[in-house]
């Protein structure tokens, strides 16, 4: 077995690991996306940073394929990067293969949310279970459907958008052109604008869910509304799909004592006792890692095509 390359490629930051054949991050590295200097110019500092982290690579060991999660839309067949409003330098450009060739090496790439959800699944939260929903909660809201071992991607390739459910029709306008979405209840810009909302300070997500833990009552209303919607998606999908196991990850998820009662109280309260007396809503055990883990096995499934 080989090592491989993990990248996680966000809108601000690029992270990158170096993974060993048993699975471990050997070496880490992070850098600034900065996607306004264009495509050549992201390609040739990923390739800078992967010969940095091979010098931890073991006596005669050597890299045999990267993998990446990218934010979407992409397309995980060619390995184009769609439309991506938040990074217009290398938007709508043929990342995985300029990658590829800049390397020598096979390079996948998909979206982060399916990526993320790969790593969970294999190495984390996921671990041993067939099936799992995957939803990150962060800056934005986006989710992952595996089914049997495999992941689901519709028939137009937009699985997964969960973060754009809508879960109460009278709710705010989304930037998505919706109303109501998941994403405007959940996200850590929504729990910031409607802590705003209810109390007139501006704070961010992290200290929303800090102030609730501290028996705020603003905050802690807040908190609440985000699990009940989150409660409500799930439920959705839960008697959608009948998947049993959920799993948070992204920034927000660090707030999941905050969430969860009132999410599983919705989810009771949403769904049919059948279904929801077999659904479990997990945090994240991976955190940071679950992309670079799953983009490495990513990787690996691409080295041995
Ligand atoms: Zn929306």
């Amino acid at each position: 077995m080989s090592h491989v390359i993990g990248i996680d490629l966000g809108g601000s930051k690029i992270a990158l690991g170096l993974i060993s054949p048993r699975d471990e991050i050997i070496a880490r590295r992070r850098i600034e996306t900065r996607a306004d200097a264009g495509l050549a110019s992201v390609i040739g500092r990923i390739a800078s940073e992967i010969e940095a982290v091979s010098a931890a690579l073991p006596p005669g060991g050597r890299i045999d394929a990267v993998g990446i999660g990218a934010p979407g839309p992409v397309d995980h067949i060619s390995g184009d990067l769609l439309t991506l409003v938040n990074l217009p330098g290398i938007s709508n450009t043929p990342f995985r293969r300029v990658l590829s060739e800049r390397l020598a090496l096979p390079v996948a790439l998909d979206h982060d949310a399916k990526v993320a959800a790969l790593g969970e699944f294999h190495y984390g939260a996921g671990r041993g279970r067939k099936s799992m929903i995957y939803i990150v909660l962060g800056t934005g809201v986006g989710a992952a459907i595996i089914y049997e071992g495999a992941l689901l991607y519709g028939e137009g390739n937009s699985a997964g958008e969960a973060g754009h459910m809508t879960v109460d029709p009278d709710g705010a306008r989304c930037h998505c052109g919706s109303r109501g979405c998941l994403e405007t209840f959940v996200s850590g810009p929504a729990l910031s604008r409607r802590y705003a909302e209810a109390s007139g300070a501006a704070i961010s997500g992290g200290e929303v869910a800090g102030r609730a833990r501290a028996g705020e009552p603003a905050a802690l209303r807040v908190m609440r509304g985000a699990g009940r919607a989150l409660g409500i998606a799930i439920a959705s999908l839960a008697m959608t799909v009948n998947i049993e196991l959920f799993v948070i990850g992204g920034g927000v998820a660090q707030a999941a004592d905050m969430l969860l009662p009132a999410a599983l109280a919705s989810v009771k309260q949403y769904s049919f006792r059948a279904v929801s007396a077999r659904v479990r809503v997990r945090a994240s055990t991976l955190g940071e890692a679950a992309p670079l883990l799953g983009a490495a096995y990513l990787a690996r499934a691409a080295s041995q095509q």
